[in-house]
């Protein structure tokens, strides 16, 4: 007898090819005359394309996003917007630009319209992580949740392969959490085994021609799936390993992803039938752990933590870390068989069978 929970939230996506050319319709029918553009330093690029097609509903440009979202940015961002009288926000960038667009609509409650170019995900959930004194916290909140997302497939055709392989893993992490996560909702179950599907058969197109409008299209497609249900699921220890690394060690958010990935699915993988079930028919390999970490190997991604800037001596401290406040997990946290799954992934090693 199935009984489930089903919430979808509102929001309006478009998706497509040359698809910011609708930017300014879509910004006025959020009400938007004064938009507040944001992206980082780099995505200078980009924040100029979407300036041109706002026309005169282009109030300004921030163009200071960081990683992690540091609340002195945010403060520095949302000074912008009262100076600017903006009425609006437009986040074009990854999930650093996306993060502090979601920062400034919950303390101004200003529209927000995203135009992702990476395959982070957050602009489909009503997650946000941010800094203060060198501490992140997450909140979940409905006011986070952008209101309008527009992928245009075009934007992602210069994000450069090895941020691509690395982004792509981290997408996939979010379908694999949501397959294995407490009370799943059937749509998210759906949502999750044909984002990993399209993801798998789009990274090595993209490693071999990243201007493949096709390949990019599928990822883009997955990592829009993968971010719905990481929103509408809860997170388990892969999730909770990331976080911790990532905090500790200020290790890269994406390239943590994807090695760690392999190994918390093996650790998981006897106590998952039903998850393991669709995620070998996503992956179509019999060893879904193996065939993640071969995937992400063999496209050139990083495998080793050690290799990212995480010490030796931070296996100990994140099993601490990882024991002291652990997120609900299908496999109970095992303090031996963290211990090895942590060593295996500093090392770079493949992952062992789940012990
Ligand atoms: P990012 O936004 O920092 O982007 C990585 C780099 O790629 C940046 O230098 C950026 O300028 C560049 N870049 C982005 N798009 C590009 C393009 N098309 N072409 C060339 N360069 C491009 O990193 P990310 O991995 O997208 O996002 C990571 C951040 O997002 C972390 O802070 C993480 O915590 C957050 N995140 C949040 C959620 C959530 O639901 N709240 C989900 C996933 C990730």
């Amino acid at each position: 007898m199935r009984e489930f929970v089903s919430v979808a939230p509102a929001m309006r996506v478009i998706f497509g090819s040359g698809t910011i050319r609708q930017l300014k319709k879509e910004t006025a029918s959020l009400g938007m005359t004064r938009a507040l553009v944001l992206s980082t330093a780099n995505q200078a690029t980009h924040a100029k394309h979407v300036r041109d097609t706002l026309e005169d509903h282009f109030a300004g440009t921030f163009a200071e996003a960081r990683m992690h979202t540091p609340i002195e940015v945010t403060g520095q961002a949302v000074a912008r917007a009262h100076e600017l009288s903006a009425d609006g926000i437009v986040s074009v960038g990854g999930g650093s630009t996306t993060g502090l667009g979601k920062a400034i609509a919950l303390r101004t409650g200003l529209p927000h319209l995203c135009v992702p170019t990476t395959y982070a995900g957050s602009e489909m959930t009503s997650v946000l992580g941010e800094t203060a004194d060198g501490v992140k916290t997450t909140m979940r909140d409905p006011r986070i949740l952008p209101h309008t997302v527009v992928y245009d497939v075009d934007l992602t055709l210069g994000l450069p392969v090895s941020i691509s392989i690395a982004s792509g893993m981290n997408a996939m992490a979010h379908a694999i959490e949501a397959l294995y996560s407490r009370d799943p909702d059937p749509v998210v179950l759906l949502m999750a085994e044909e984002a990993i599907r399209s993801i798998a058969i789009g990274l090595p197109a993209i490693a071999h021609d990243p201007d493949s409008h096709n390949a990019r299209a599928d990822v883009l497609y997955g990592a829009w799936l993968c971010g719905a249900c990481l929103d509408r699921s809860g997170m388990a220890l892969h999730h909770k390993l990331c976080h911790v690394l990532g905090g500790s060690f200020g290790l890269p958010h994406a390239e943590t992803h994807a090695i760690v990935l392999p190994h918390a699915l093996a650790y998981n993988e006897r106590y998952i039938s039903d998850a393991m079930a669709r995620i070998r028919r996503a992956l179509s390999h019999d060893s879904p752990s193996t065939a993640l970490f071969e995937l992400n190997r063999s496209l050139g991604g990083k495998t080793a933590l050690r290799d990212i800037g995480m010490p030796e001596e931070g296996i100990d401290q994140a099993l601490g870390l990882v024991l002291r406040d652990p997120y609900w997990n299908p496999r109970p946290i095992e303090g031996p068989a963290l211990r090895a799954l942590l060593r295996a992934a500093w090392e770079g090693r493949p992952p062992a069978a789940a012990g």
